[in-house]
C-alpha cells in the first residue's frame, strides 16, 4: 500500500501543529514512520488520503462501537445542527439522555456530561476531595485518566510511549497528593492506605485495564477495593471511560457486580463527539454546583449535538443489548484466531482479552500489571504493526494501547486478519 498523500500531509501539519498532531499517540513515534490522514470512514472500514481502505481496529480509541459513520449517529447529528448548534442554555435532550443513562447504569442517580473523558475524571477527583474533605489519592500504575495534572504520574498509554511517565509541568504540590498503587496487588493498596490513614478521598481505578495494553482484574481484586474503600470512608471511582457502555449496558459494575461510588464515562457515551461524563448518587453529585460548593462548569457541556450523538447511540445499545455478545464473539474468535497461528509460528506471545478490548503482548508471561506489560519485546511489536498496515489494518501504533473491536467487523474482515498476522509472523 502506498502512503505518499498522507507523508505530505504530514509535512504540512507538523509546520504548524506540534508533531503534526492534536493528540501525542496519533504520531507513529513509538512505531516509527508517518501517520495516516483519514479521509473518511464507514462501517469497519477506513479510507485514508491515498485511497487505501484500512480494516480498523482503533476505532476513534473506541468511541466507534457499531461502526463509523452509523447511520442512527449521523442523522441525529445532522438534524440537530439544522436548529442551532449550541445555546449555553438549557436543552430538554440534556434530560433526555441523563435519564437513559442512569436507567442502564446501575448504582447512580445523577450525572452531569462534560466534553472529554479527562474533564470526567479531573471533576469526580475534585467531587470526591470536596465530598470526603479529603486530599490524596490513590492511582495505579499504568492506568491512564486523562491528561489533568493529578494524573500524569506514572500514567499508561501515551505518556509511557513517549517516555514521559511523569510530566514536566505537574508541580511536585500535586504530585505528592497522588499515591500509586500496582495494578492487581491488594495487599500493597492496603499497605498504602495504612500508611495515610484519614487522608485519601478517593481510589481511583481502571476497573479493566485498557491503558496498558488490556489488563482484567484478578478474581476479587475490585471487590477487595471495595471492602478497603468501606472500611476507611474511601470513596471508590470507577474509570469507565473505555469500558463504560462497551462491556456491558451498565459497564464494568454491572459485568464484574462490584458498586463504585463515583463513575466516569467518555468514548461510546458520546457516540463519536466530545462528550464525557461523571456519576454518582444523589448524597455525592448534589455536593456540586449550583446546589453545592464543588465548582465545576462548561460552556458547551451538554452540547445539543454532543447529546444528540450520544442519545443516538445509547438508545441503540439499550434497544439491542445483543450487541455485546455479538462483539465479545467477535473478539473471542479473533483471540483464538491470532493465538493459534503466532503458536504455530513458534512467536512467544500473551493475548488479554475482556468482552471487546483485546491486546497482543510479545512476551510469554501473564500480563497483569504495568511492569509485566512493559516486559514485551517493542521491537518485534514494531514489525508487527507496520505488517499489519502494509496488508490495510490499522491497529493502535503502540504496544501499550488496546484494540477496540466493533460490532461493524465480518467475521470475513476477522479472517483477514487472522491471515495476515499469520503471514507476518513467520518474519517476526
Ligand atoms: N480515562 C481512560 C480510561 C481513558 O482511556 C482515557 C482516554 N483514552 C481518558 C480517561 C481520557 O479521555 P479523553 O481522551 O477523552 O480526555
Amino acid at each position: 500500500m502506498i502512503y505518499k498523500r498522507s507523508s505530505a500531509l504530514f509535512e504540512e501539519a507538523q509546520k504548524v501543529i506540534p508533531g503534526g498532531v492534536n493528540s501525542p499517540v496519533r504520531a507513529f513515534k513509538a512505531v516509527g514512520g508517518d501517520p495516516i490522514f483519514v479521509k473518511e470512514a464507514k462501517g469497519a472500514y477506513l479510507y485514508d488520503e491515498d485511497g487505501n481502505r484500512l480494516i480498523d481496529y482503533i476505532n476513534s480509541w473506541g468511541p466507534m462501537i457499531l461502526g463509523h459513520a452509523f447511520p442512527p449517529v449521523v442523522n441525529a447529528v445532522i438534524e440537530k445542527a439544522k436548529k442551532g448548534t449550541s445555546f449555553g442554555m438549557p436543552t430538554e435532550i440534556e434530560t433526555q439522555i441523563a435519564a437513559l443513562a442512569i436507567s442502564m447504569v446501575p448504582n447512580i442517580d445523577k450525572i452531569r456530561f462534560v466534553n472529554s473523558g479527562t474533564e470526567a475524571c479531573m471533576s469526580a477527583v475534585r467531587l470526591a476531595r470536596g465530598f470526603t474533605k479529603k486530599d490524596k489519592i490513590i492511582k495505579f500504575v499504568g492506568c491512564y485518566h486523562g491528561h489533568s495534572d493529578s494524573f500524569l504520574i506514572q500514567a499508561g498509554s501515551g505518556a509511557v510511549t513517549f517516555g514521559s511517565p511523569n510530566s514536566p509541568g505537574v508541580t511536585t504540590g500535586t504530585a505528592k497528593d497522588t499515591l500509586l498503587a500496582v495494578y492487581n496487588d491488594l495487599a500493597q493498596v492496603k499497605q498504602l492506605v495504612e500508611a495515610n490513614k484519614g487522608e485519601i478521598a478517593c481510589i481511583i481505578i481502571e476497573p479493566v485495564a485498557g491503558n496498558m495494553g488490556c489488563i482484567p482484574p484478578v478474581a476479587g481484586f475490585l471487590e477487595g477495593l471495595r471492602t478497603l474503600c468501606d472500611a476507611h470512608g474511601i470513596l471508590l471511582v470507577f474509570d469507565e471511560v473505555m469500558t463504560g457502555f462497551r462491556l456491558a449496558k451498565g459497564g464494568v459494575q454491572e459485568l464484574l457486580g462490584v458498586a463504585a461510588d463515583i463513575i466516569t464515562f467518555g468514548k461510546v457515551i458520546g457516540g463519536g463527539l466530545p462528550v464525557g461524563a461523571f456519576a454518582a448518587r444523589s448524597e455525592i453529585m448534589d455536593h456540586l454546583a449550583p446546589l453545592g460548593p464543588v465548582y465545576q462548569a462548561g460552556t458547551l457541556s451538554g452540547n445539543p449535538l454532543a447529546m444528540a450523538a450520544g442519545l443516538a447511540m445509547l438508545t441503540e445499545l439499550n434497544e439491542n443489548p445483543e450487541i455485546f455478545s455479538s462483539i465479545q464473539k467477535k473478539t473471542k474468535y479473533l483471540h483464538e484466531g491470532m493465538s493459534r497461528v503466532l503458536t504455530e509460528n513458534n512467536v512467544k506471545h500473551t493475548i488479554n482479552r475482556l468482552g471487546s478490548m483485546i491486546s497482543v503482548h510479545f512476551s510469554e508471561d501473564p500480563v497483569i500489571d504495568f511492569e509485566s506489560a512493559a516486559k514485551g519485546n517493542n521491537e518485534r511489536f514494531k514489525k508487527f504493526f507496520h505488517g499489519m498496515l502494509s496488508r490495510g489494518i490499522y491497529i493502535a501504533p503502540s504496544a501499550f494501547e488496546t484494540w477496540f473491536i466493533t460490532d461493524a467487523l465480518t467475521y470475513k474482515d476477522l479472517d483477514i486478519t487472522i491471515e495476515a498476522v499469520s503471514a507476518i509472523a513467520k518474519n517476526l
